[in-house]
């Protein structure tokens, strides 16, 4: 499924900048700057997803090639949740993968307002909204954080 599709929008609606993780780096603000301040998007939505591998694997520590960088962007998120949350601290603790995944994107929300000075006026003067959620498979639906 193409992120069109969640929303219910044409192919070419939805301005799609992906990553595995759903994480903000200078390449992904950088396309959501171009979104919204020249191309003129009114919504972030920022999408984790039910049973994500890049967080089950950050939950796990993998290490592997490149994806040992990627995944250090999910690494706060992991962290941020284990003092709430019970061991086992990895993948096979469905509580602790799907608050890792709400965690994540509500950290990447900060983190997209912390490093665009762009992206969080615009979202102070009312011109855009910034909004969380995490896209279910089984029911196709989204849960709005
Ligand atoms: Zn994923």
């Amino acid at each position: 499924m193409v992120d069109e599709e969640v929303f219910d929008q044409a192919l070419g609606d939805v301005f799609v900048a992906r990553v595995a993780g759903n994480f903000a780096n200078t390449d992904i603000v950088a396309s959501m700057e171009y979104a919204c301040k020249v191309a003129g998007s009114k919504l972030i939505v920022v999408l984790g997803h039910e049973g994500c591998g890049a967080v089950k694997a950050a939950c796990d520590g993998v290490e592997l090639g490149n994806i040992t960088a990627l995944l250090a962007n999910i690494q706060p998120a992991v962290n941020a949740v284990k003092s709430s949350n019970e061991s086992p601290h990895n993948s096979e603790n469905v509580e602790f993968v799907n608050a890792t995944i709400v965690e994540n994107v509500n950290h990447t929300i900060t983190q997209i307002r912390n490093m665009s000075p762009i992206l969080a006026e615009l979202e102070d003067a009312g011109d855009i909204a910034i909004k969380g959620g995490v896209y279910q498979l089984a029911s196709g639906e989204v849960s709005w954080l």
